[in-house]
């Protein structure tokens, strides 16, 4: 018996990267996905059909989420797509995953501008998910929101991404207490250094260097944190809500 058969999962940004191995992996556990994207439909065609090709079920939703209007009309899209599929809008699992990642900047050189980016993609938009997920999310609903082990090391250069990961784990903490009444968890899942395709990480210097901040000298692989988000989601984790679960591989022991 798959954990999942029977539930339904939005994962946001899940047209490559993480984002698409969270989605694979939550299919093969028996959920129906709603694999949302902003500027990558190829992208997350791809990741329906290799879920296809896996035996899973899912559909694409797109939408930038930096705009709450396109928040509104991805909810629309998503609650249509959910009724034809399962004959009701019922959404058991949201995993915020999609985020701007930009480049590493010094806190002299963040502009208000990019400091808005940050804070609206990757906390407000989380919030405004969230909020609306709600009303579609029964009793043993989850919330994952995929946060940084960089909230917990200091890293200058990336002052302004760790702020708007740090709001995602107040997110996560607030919302918990709020929502428990209702049996629905909510918890941060806090990557490290993961292999996301992106070019750097056919770079083996960049790639060794990374390595050597986890305790197990590798970069995560997306299937590192799409196991952890699938366990999040399961039924088994029931008792753990409004923590941020450390999915770094070891590398903030030390
Ligand atoms: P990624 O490869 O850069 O993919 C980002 C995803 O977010 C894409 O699907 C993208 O959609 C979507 N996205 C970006 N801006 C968006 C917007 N304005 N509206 C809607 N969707 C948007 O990211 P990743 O490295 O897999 O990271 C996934 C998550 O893990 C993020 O929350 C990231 O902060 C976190 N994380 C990653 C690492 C790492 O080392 N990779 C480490 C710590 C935490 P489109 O491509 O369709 O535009």
């Amino acid at each position: 018996m798959q954990r999942l058969a029977g539930r339904t999962a939005l994962v946001t940004g899940a047209s490559r990267g993480i984002g698409r191995g969270i989605a694979r992996r939550l299919a093969r556990d028996g959920a129906l996905v709603a694999v949302h994207y902003a500027s990558g439909e190829a992208g997350a065609k791809e990741t329906v059909a290799q879920i296809n090709e896996e035996g899973g079920q899912a559909f694409t939703v797109g939408g930038d989420v930096s705009e709450a209007g396109r928040i509104a009309e991805l909810f629309t899209a998503l609650e249509e797509e959910l009724r034809q599929h399962t004959g009701s809008a019922t959404l058991h699992i949201l995993v915020n995953n999609a985020a701007y990642g930009g480049r590493p900047t010094l806190p002299e050189d963040v502009t208000p501008e990019l400091l808005d980016r940050y804070l609206t993609v990757n906390a407000r938009a989380p919030f405004l998910i969230a909020q609306r997920a709600l009303e579609l999310m029964p009793s043993g609903g989850r919330i994952v929101n995929i946060s940084s082990g960089i909230t917990r090391s200091a890293q200058p250069d990336m002052i302004a991404y760790a702020l708007s990961k740090s709001a995602v784990d107040q997110l996560t903490l607030h919302l918990a207490r709020h929502v428990a009444g209702r049996g629905i968890t909510v918890n941060s899942v806090a990557p490290g250094r993961t292999d996301n395709g992106s070019p750097v990480f056919s770079q083996p210097a960049v790639v060794e260097r990374m390595a050597g901040l986890s305790a197990f000298n590798r970069v995560g692989q997306v299937e590192d944190i799409a196991d952890v988000v699938a366990f999040i989601a399961s039924d088994d984790a029931r008792w753990i809500t409004g923590s941020v679960i450390d999915a770094t591989g070891g590398s903030l022991l030390g």
